[in-house]
């Protein structure tokens, strides 16, 4: 582990760090490859194939991102502006990422009105990279308080948004903690996971949502 940088510099780590920091996300791109397709394979109609693909997008995009950025970081590009923009990309992904986690849940199940317009919120939420916490909290309240008998799901939802909020605490700790930036890695991964279980679990492979809906 390298020394915490002062106020305005960027943490430098190790060449350890920097391979962790690539191989914790670059692994998971292929599975979540394979988990896109098989949310694909599982929809029964348009709208779930095309909320199958936004949120397998999001997965994918999230680990492409994050591995690039870290490969240029840790070879030192000379372009310093390319390393620039996908430092901020992979800071801005993270968000969009979570935007894309709710997309199934909003999409696939029938809402309140309050929580219809939340399909739209969480991306406006993403572009405007609002903290996570808020939208979890509001899309958890507005799904309990419009459809009681519909919470299936929910304690995997609260479970994933708890992993991510205790990996920001080794997001925080680059030069406290050694392989801090990889850690932080493993806990997204984490919960990445047990969301896409849910969906998959509750939205996909549970009967059509369409059908339940109109039975
Ligand atoms: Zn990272």
């Amino acid at each position: 582990m390298n020394r915490r940088p002062s106020a305005n510099c960027r943490y430098q780590p190790t060449v350890y760090e920097h391979a962790a920091n690539c191989y914790t996300h670059a692994l998971l791109i292929v599975p979540a490859f394979v988990g896109m397709t098989l949310l694909h394979c599982l929809s029964d109609n348009n709208w779930e194939r095309i909320t199958a693909w936004v949120y397998g997008l999001g997965l994918c995009g999230l680990f492409v991102v994050s591995t690039v950025f870290h490969i240029i970081t840790w070879k030192k590009s000379h372009m310093r502006s390319v390393e620039q923009c996908f430092h901020m990309c992979d800071r801005v992904v993270i968000y969009f990422f979570i935007a894309a986690s709710y997309t199934p849940w909003l999409n696939l199940r029938e809402l309140g009105p309050l929580a219809a317009h939340m399909r739209w919120f969480v991306w406006l939420m993403a572009a405007a990279g609002t903290i996570y916490g808020a939208s979890v909290v509001l899309a958890c309240l507005t799904n309990e308080e419009v459809l009681p008998d519909n919470t299936d799901g929910l304690y995997e939802l609260a479970y994933g948004g708890l992993i991510y909020c205790l990996g920001v605490f080794f997001f925080k700790s680059d030069g406290v903690i050694p392989f801090a930036h990889a850690i932080w890695h493993v806990f997204v991964a984490l919960a990445a996971a047990v969301h896409y279980y849910a969906i998959w679990k509750y939205l996909y492979k549970a009967p059509s949502s369409e059908s339940l809906l109109h039975s």
